[in-house]
């Protein structure tokens, strides 16, 4: 008990007691005393309740003794709670601004993709409002497809770029990033000035390619010609016709790539997918590399499932599987081993092209898909490489929502796999319906 009170207590039990020794009635006066004290204990305990209760506009109540301190204590408590209260206000106010004020559109959303707050770029790039569109789901106000699958996959490793809902001239790339407690900051960029950078690049190649096209081809034919006609042409001509044919051939197949890689390039999807039975298309590229092999005498071991299909273009996994398997023979010495396997398991439908040739060392790994990049350039030109082939099976394996996975080591070969995503797989009771689309493409 607080010194104070016990003082005061045993003061007065002290005088009760006197009092009522003298009248002889010591025990009563001292119960009575002690019943005083409670009442009066209950009666601050009560006064201090109301002050706690409604406490706004008045001073702490004027008890003595230990309800007097309590009281200052807690005022003190509620003072220091009552500033911290504002910094906090103001700092949220202060984040609030600068956040409203970004130049990037900022979504909070709950864990179902509800908006609980969005910045004033919101409004301009997504045309969501705060608070108007509070608990709406951001997947009704923004109705794209990849961006409900973006929502709903809690996608935070990679970002999607979509034409903004309030003006389609404009391009955004989207992030999801995790924030708080269950919530999902969903972050909106403009990209128009790079997305037009990009379109006026990939224009620019494919026009090019495209008048390059028709004067190469009449060149290569004069060249030809030439070259069929050599008896009447004088004899020191012919080195220099052989190279200039088989320049334009490089040329020739430099022009289809970049063609090919345009085409690619300007749609995420293929646009009409058939069923594509790949073992077929595996025979054929395998039929191919034997010959492009000849005196080298490479080992070809084929194992593939005879009726695995993939939704998706016959032409382009037709393009892709042919790139990396002559590209297996080619960086594959004389008698060296080509393995192809096309298999299912849980995660999907799998192509895996296995070479004991050069390898790639592991600094090239990262690099060997981007367009022009070769290890080694005149090994590449030599064979008649363009540096364009791995980047032509990236996006076609992008566009069959597929991924590649390259495994090498320097000097003992190289496994490029690509991955089919288990919805890619087309079911197995749409197989003869499935075998006459592809007997006609
Ligand atoms: P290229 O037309 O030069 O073959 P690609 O894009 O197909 O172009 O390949 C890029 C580079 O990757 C090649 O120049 C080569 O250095 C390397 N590469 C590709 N496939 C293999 C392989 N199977 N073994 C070793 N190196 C390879």
């Amino acid at each position: 008990m607080y010194p104070k009170d016990l003082w005061r207590l045993t003061l007065f039990v002290l005088l009760a007691l006197a009092v009522g020794a003298l009248f002889g009635y010591a025990a009563e006066a001292v119960a009575l005393t002690v019943l005083g004290y409670c009442v009066w204990l209950y009666r601050n305990l009560h006064g201090l309740l109301a002050w706690l209760r409604d406490s706004k506009h008045r001073e702490p109540p004027e008890h003595p003794g230990v309800f007097e301190e309590i009281a200052v204590e807690i005022d003190y408590l509620r003072e220091r709670h009552k500033k911290r209260k504002k910094k906090l206000a103001n700092y949220l106010k202060q984040f609030q601004q600068a956040t409203r004020a970004l130049p990037d559109a900022t979504v909070v959303l709950d864990e179902d993709g509800a908006v609980q707050w969005a910045n004033q770029a919101a409004g301009k790039y997504l045309g969501i409002r705060w608070p108007e569109d509070v608990d709406q789901r951001i997947t009704n106000l923004i109705r794209l497809p990849q961006v409900r699958d973006f929502v709903q996959e809690h996608d935070e490793a990679h970002t999607i770029e979509i034409p903004s809902p309030t003006n389609p001239q404009r391009f955004l790339s989207i992030l999801l990033a995790p924030y708080g407690r269950d919530q999902w900051l969903f972050v909106a960029r403009d990209i128009t000035q790079l997305h037009r950078a990009n379109q006026i690049r990939s224009d620019f190649v494919a026009n090019v390619s495209h008048e390059l096209r028709t004067p190469t081809t009449v060149f290569k034919g004069y060249l030809e010609t030439l070259l069929d006609q050599q008896d009447q042409c004088p004899p020191s001509w012919r080195p220099a016709l052989e190279q200039m044919s088989a320049h334009a051939d490089r040329m020739q197949s430099l022009i289809e790539e970049l063609l090919l890689l345009s085409r690619l390039e300007r749609e995420d999807h293929v646009p009409d997918p058939q069923p594509v039975l790949v073992s077929e298309v595996l025979s054929e590229v395998l039929r191919e590399a034997r010959e492009l092999s000849g005196p080298h005498d490479h080992i070809f071991s084929l194992e593939a499932d005879p009726d695995l299909r993939v939704l998706g273009s016959r032409n382009e996994i037709y393009s892709a599987i042919s790139n990396l398997v002559f590209n297996a023979v080619n960086y594959t010495p004389p008698r060296g081993i080509v393995q192809v396997r096309w298999f299912r398991d849980e995660s999907g439908a799998h192509l895996e092209v296995q070479d004991n040739g050069i390898g790639i060392g592991e600094e090239h790994l990262e690099r060997v898909t981007e367009r022009f990049y070769r290890i080694d350039p005149s090994r590449s030109r030599d064979d008649g490489g363009t540096g364009l082939g791995l980047a032509i099976v990236k996006h076609v394996l992008m566009r069959h929502d597929a991924t590649l996975d390259v495994r090498s080591r320097l000097g003992e070969g190289s496994t490029f796999r690509c991955d089919f995503p288990p919805e890619r797989i087309v079911a197995e009771e749409v197989q003869p319906d499935a075998r006459r689309q592809d007997g006609a493409a």
